[in-house]
């Protein structure tokens, strides 16, 4: 772990993606027997945080806490915190796959996402990284967090296919909190919480053209897509937002 800058109640990892990558691969080849999760707090994320006790314990607990989002970053630049780049989960999970090679192969399962969303994105995946591949993929049913017997089987399901990394797909808090609770049982060294990737991985949805990701606008990409579902959301982070970054302003010497 390094230094933690803090920033929204939230302990950040101050690390580019390539060093956020050093330490994954690094948990992969040492397989202590424990499992090492990654979270990636953006807007959305340090809202919830300062509400959510269950979160902020996960974030705590977690082996990476990468900032994911523009408005992170420029806030901690604004607060003179050395923070070097935004570092999204669906960023991080393609380029540890691009790291994969012939003698360095990458076993990975898929837990979230729609019903068959996982399935299609395993196949993109072996078209495009070769060296990467997916042991095991499930979407589980609504509801399931709060049933035990559905756990158990979500955690035998992952200790047979033995991957080196579980990619969690279950959107913000579900993903963190559901691996936080069964981070000691979860059979891999790895596991990365990173929201809507394996849809994106599957094609199923897009992610914003590069200039939207890079002037802060992702978000609006992802608004006008599912209009439906995310403009309450991001309504409510825009107003309270500015709020802590004006606190955190505020209580800075
Ligand atoms: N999801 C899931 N099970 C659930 C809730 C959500 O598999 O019980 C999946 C959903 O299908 C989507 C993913 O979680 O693929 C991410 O959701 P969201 O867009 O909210 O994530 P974000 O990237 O905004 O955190």
């Amino acid at each position: 772990m390094t230094n933690r800058i803090r920033l929204f109640n939230i302990d950040i990892d101050p690390l580019t993606l390539d060093q956020a990558l050093t330490h994954i691969q690094g948990w992969i080849a040492q397989r202590d027997g424990k499992c090492h999760y990654v979270v990636t707090p953006n807007v959305q994320h340090s809202v919830l945080v300062q509400e959510h006790g269950g979160l902020r314990a996960a974030y705590t607990d977690a082996g990476l806490v990468l900032a994911d989002g523009l408005p992170v970053v420029l806030a901690a630049r604004l607060l003179k915190l050395a923070l070097p780049e935004r570092v999204a989960g669906s960023d991080l999970v393609p380029a540890l796959y691009a790291s994969a090679s012939e003698t360095r192969q990458l076993k990975v399962f898929l837990l979230g996402a729609a019903p068959g969303v996982a399935a299609r994105a395993a196949s993109r995946m072996a078209q495009q990284w070769p060296a990467v591949e997916t042991v095991g993929t499930y979407s589980p049913p609504l509801g399931f967090e709060r049933d035990e017997a559905e756990n158990g089987r979500i955690l035998k399901l992952i200790e047979a296919a033995a991957p080196d990394v579980l990619v969690v797909g279950l959107g913000a808090p579900k993903q963190e909190l559901w691996v936080h609770a069964h981070r000691q049982q979860i059979s891999a060294p790895v596991a990365l919480c990173v929201g809507a990737t394996i849809d994106f991985l599957a094609g199923e949805k897009r992610r914003a053209p590069r200039w939207m990701q890079r002037t802060g606008l992702e978000w609006l990409h992802r608004c006008a897509s599912e209009p439906r579902r995310l403009a309450k959301r991001y309504a409510r982070d825009a107003v309270i937002f500015p709020k802590l970054v004006w606190r955190e302003w505020r209580s800075h010497p």
